[in-house]
């Protein structure tokens, strides 16, 4: 090939496919989201989901699917997605999405699985294998640290490298030791200062060097910052198209020197081979069974649905109950989010008709309680489904988070539910004890009322077959195995990372390091609304005999625990066990415990069946960031086998040998002190993690390429860009009758998208030249204006 056509190959050809080569016959293959189902446009395209798409099956939200715990289960789901992507020749999905859930309100939490990186690594590994055995591939995303919807496309995160790879980047290497994804998303953001899609370190070093990635890495849709330095950092394909701008700079970089050819040539390679094994998939037909699709979407809500609560055994629900059912909701689902992963379903259940073909001729009444899209404050709605309420035995109580309280491309301001879903709870508890609330949201809610109701379902965002899928939970067909991948706290404020969330000055510091979720709440012994891996049964489960062999194992040698569950209750039922790890001294801070293993167990009323689990050092070591390796410490450590992180049923210490030792100079250092209330880290503190000094805050001014639509808003000539993009936009919304959620999503993305992003979404024709003239015109510089305007109608396009 050319230097031409190699550079070519840099980015993609339009916004879905990469480019192919007619004289090389190389195939342009398809990639499209991701990643609870399709969304294949077939000819407008975007990345927000303002087109539509081909109908494909909507299965659980990743929030959803996370609960279930079930590594076989999302295996299933994989390969179903894999056919769906057979069917309609798509190469590769973009998904699943990995990301920490740091905080509750990121808006995009619903699409991510966990807060622990272990039960997310495991989970999307299962989903990879299952997509990948169709000849299909995936792409994990969104690597790495991309915990937050604010400012999202510059925002610098600052993490300390010890939670880094402890946290943050666990889940990752997890996955992708365990599934090799054909390719891995780079994040917009920054990471300590360098965007993602240029990230050397973590590109090259961390992803490639030590974890044997040998896939393709391509930008998050618009990701690209500095093009010739991504194709160093290991950065292989740019999405969508630059309209060739980007792959010039890549061709006069390698003629001026600047960029090596060997390395160029690296990039080409996984291309075109990424391309090769794409291109298998038109050759491959399957024959696609929708209801099949739909069957498995409504197993894996119910095998997902948690139940928070049920006190009185309420639940499960008799058919011949007098039932009253509130909640539009219920005849109205809320079953998946907005932004890129949004799915045109093939069909849509909703629990309303779903509770009639069980309940017969015993139909149930029903009052809305409220309106789906804002859930304004409405009295009336209120007292007549108190009213409703009082006649019935029993009431289900449908509510939840409306579409335009999360989204991709914002972060929720609170955690509250709309105030008129507080209240109808309130009033229709009041009104009859017997109230089952279910809710539909895709990240924790606070529940102010949460004594009232006598039983609590948490649904999440459950998919198109998300109505039968509860329903079965409801009324026993099935047993709810669901325990939550995520901590619900009690309040906002309890949130380890709350005080430094979202950042400001275009930074987010990651001071609570290690204290995410449960290693915090557990850690300072706060209270919480639910713990971590919390959710009930219609059975109960009795835990007895654990043994852990060797009892003194040396580092290296791997460690097997197994133990008896038996199922003591009167019904089948599925319990997810848990394995926790306690260091019980150890010279860094470390978490009260952390979660090391897991196993889902399916159990005939009566029946006894050992588990086993077997643990390898990764269980019982720290990463050392000054000796750059991961340690284990010799001592004690506690095994905790539990229930959930709250509830741990059996326990036991092993003495662990090693010779390896946490440098001298990080021991007994402090870390963040988790106190009730938060985490407690002075500047000191922080900057002792981060080994350095704590990055200053940016300012907005000078403006430059990077300022986002919103800074360069504080000038005249930004006030017009804006403006102009989203008049642009608007005609967009307005020809294809986007929702509202999607016309907040477009212009919150707007004001968190940078300038130079303008000569690709905003369909400005803007070129990058032009671009710098109007940079010079907003901070003043008038004859620096004036002199790179006279060279816009030069030949090169940068
Ligand atoms: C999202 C990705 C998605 C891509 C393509 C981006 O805005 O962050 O998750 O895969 O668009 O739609």
């Amino acid at each position: 090939m050319s230097l031409e056509e190699k550079a070519s190959l840099c980015s993609g050809k339009n916004f879905w496919y990469l480019e192919g080569s007619v004289k090389h016959d190389l195939p342009s293959v398809m990639v499209t989201d991701g990643p609870h189902g399709l969304r294949k446009q077939d000819s407008s395209a975007d990345h927000v989901g303002l087109h539509q798409s081909v109908p494909a099956t909507c299965f659980p939200t990743a929030c959803a699917l996370a609960s279930s715990w079930d590594t076989e289960l999302l295996h299933d789901i994989g390969v179903a997605l894999g056919e769906q992507c057979v069917a309609e020749n798509v190469a590769v999905l973009l998904g699943p999405g990995l990301n920490i859930k740091r905080h509750p309100l990121c808006g995009r939490n619903f699409e991510y699985f966990s807060e622990d990186p272990l039960l997310g690594g495991k989970l999307a590994a299962a989903m990879i294998n299952g997509v990948q055995s169709l000849g299909v591939g995936t792409s994990l995303k969104h690597y790495a640290v991309n915990n937050q919807e604010d400012g999202r496309m510059f925002v610098n995160a600052i993490v300390d490298e010890r939670t880094l790879r402890e946290i943050y980047l666990r889940g990752f290497e997890i996955a992708v030791k365990a599934s090799q994804p054909w390719t891995v998303m780079c994040a917009y953001n920054r990471l300590n200062g360098t965007y993602c899609s240029e990230h050397d370190w973590l590109l090259n070093k961390v992803l490639r060097d030590e974890w044997g990635f040998e896939g393709l890495v391509v930008t998050d849709w618009g990701a690209t910052n500095d093009r010739v330095m991504g194709v160093s950092a290991g950065l292989d394909l740019e999405m969508p198209s630059s309209g060739g701008v980007n792959d010039n700079r890549v061709l006069h970089a390698v003629k001026t020197g600047e960029l090596n050819e060997e390395t160029l040539d690296q990039a080409i390679v996984r291309n075109v081979s990424l391309s090769l094994m794409g291109a298998e998939v038109q050759s491959r037909s399957v024959d696609l069974d929708q209801s099949a699709h739909h069957a498995l979407a409504r197993r894996a809500a119910a095998e997902s649905t948690v139940l928070l609560k049920n006190e009185g055994g309420l639940l499960p629900l008799s058919p011949a109950s007098n039932i009253a059912v509130i909640g539009a909701f219920a005849k109205e689902p809320r079953y998946q989010g907005a932004g890129s992963s949004q799915v045109t379903p093939t069909q849509l259940d909703c629990a309303f008709d779903a509770i009639l073909e069980v309940v017969g001729e015993h139909a149930p009444s029903y009052a809305a309680g409220y309106e789906t899209r804002h859930s304004a404050l409405d009295e009336s709605l209120i007292d007549e489904a108190s009213g409703i309420a009082a006649q019935a035995d029993v009431v289900i109580v449908f509510a939840g988070l409306p579409a335009i309280y999360e989204s991709e491309g914002f972060d929720r301001p609170h955690m509250q539910l709309p105030e008129q879903h507080n209240q109808l709870i309130e009033k229709v508890c009041d009104a009859n004890a017997n109230t089952i609330v279910v809710l539909s949201n895709g990240a924790p809610v606070l529940m102010p009322w949460v004594s009232k109701p006598a039983a609590i379902v948490e649904g999440y965002l459950a998919g198109q077959a998300g109505g039968h899928g509860v329903v079965d939970v409801l009324f026993g067909k099935t047993n709810p195995s669901g325990k939550l991948a995520e901590t619900f706290p009690l309040n906002q404020g309890d949130v380890p990372a709350d005080q430094w969330f979202p950042g400001s000055g275009r930074q987010v510091q990651y001071r609570e390091g290690l204290y995410v979720g449960y290693r915090y709440f557990d850690s300072a012994d706060q209270p919480v609304l639910f713990p971590f891996g919390h959710g009930l049964s219609y059975t109960e489960f009795e835990y007895r005999n654990l043994v852990v062999s060797p009892a003194a194992p040396h580092a290296g040698e791997p460690v097997e625990i197994s133990f008896d569950v038996q199922n003591t209750g009167e019904v089948a039922g599925a319990e997810v066990t848990q394995l926790y790890i306690r260091d019980v001294e150890s010279s860094v801070y470390r978490p009260a415990h952390e979660l090391k293993d897991f196993k889902k167990v399916w159990l005939e009323p009566g029946e006894v069946r050992r588990v086993t689990l077997v643990l390898n050092d990764d269980a019982f070591s720290v990463y050392d960031p000054v000796a750059a390796t991961w340690v284990v410490e010799a001592g004690e450590f506690e095994i905790r086998i539990g229930a959930s992180s709250r509830d741990i049923r059996l326990s036991t210490e092993v003495t662990v040998a090693s010779d390896q030792a946490i440098s001298a100079s990080l021991q007994n250092t402090w870390g963040p002190e988790p106190t009730p209330g938060g985490c407690e880290v002075p500047d000191a503190v922080f900057a002792s993690m981060l080994r350095g000094p704590i990055p200053e805050p940016e300012s907005s001014k000078p403006y430059h390429l990077n300022s986002s639509i919103e800074e360069i808003a504080e000038t005249w000539l930004g006030r017009r860009i804006k403006a102009k993009v989203l008049a642009g936009l608007e005609k967009v919304i307005g020809a294809n009758g986007a929702d509202e959620t999607t016309q907040k999503l477009v212009q919150e993305m707007v004001k968190n998208m940078p300038l130079r992003s303008l000569g690709l979404f905003g369909d400005s024709g803007i070129s990058p030249k032009a671009l710098n003239v109007l940079v010079a015109l907003m901070n003043g510089h008038y004859l620096q204006a004036i002199r790179l305007s006279m060279s816009l109608n030069s030949s090169a396009k940068w």
